[in-house]
């Protein structure tokens, strides 16, 4: 589990606002844009590129092997 003082100084990357992440199960949910961040070994990954978009009920696109 994560400290909750770490959790207070916390933003979401993603965010121009950097609104403050809450922890939702495993990971750490932005309530501006609904990404999601993992928690690794008690500690919080803070990066866009592993973030945990929120389930937009769509079709995903799967074409994102960059180049
Ligand atoms: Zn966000």
């Amino acid at each position: 589990m994560i400290d909750t003082k770490l959790l207070e100084i916390l933003a979401c990357p993603a965010c121009d606002s950097r609104p403050p992440v809450t922890l939702d199960g495993d990971t750490l949910a932005c309530a501006e844009c609904g990404r999601r961040y993992p928690i690794r070994d008690g500690i919080p990954i803070m990066l866009v590129d592993e973030a945990i978009l929120p389930d937009q009920g769509g079709h995903e696109t799967s074409g994102s092997s960059g180049t």
